[in-house]
């Protein structure tokens, strides 16, 4: 995720966008849609703007609850709920982080659906 403007690269800037600063271990980069942010990343700050943040969140298809989907070890993408997580949380932490299929109401049909 670009800590500038918070893209993926399942879902690139409008226009569409490149890495030019990534770190694999911790999933977050600096896309060139983003060079201003490049300066404060060469620096060492990794924070992940506001921006970032908000830009991550989206709505759960069967409750419209907020979610960050964040892609688990094993490689799953996983619904989180967006009240769990810190603006700075880059990685899905299982201790801290809810998974939505336990508090989504409709649970049952993800469960079904895999
Ligand atoms: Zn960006
Ligand atoms: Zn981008
Ligand atoms: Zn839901």
């Amino acid at each position: 995720m670009c800590i500038g403007c918070g893209c993926t690269d399942d879902r690139a800037c409008h226009g569409g966008c490149s890495w030019v600063r990534l770190d694999f271990d911790r999933c977050i980069g600096v896309c060139s849609s983003c060079w201003r942010d490049m300066a404060r990343w060469d620096a060492g700050d990794r924070t992940i703007s506001a921006k970032a943040h908000e830009s991550r969140k989206s709505r759960c298809k069967c409750c419209r609850a907020p979610i960050i989907w964040f892609r688990t070890n094993g490689g799953r993408n996983m619904p989180v709920d967006a009240a769990t997580v810190q603006q700075n949380d880059a990685v899905f932490d299982a201790t801290r982080h809810t998974s939505h299929f336990a508090t989504c109401q409709y649970a049952t049909k993800y469960r079904r659906a895999r």
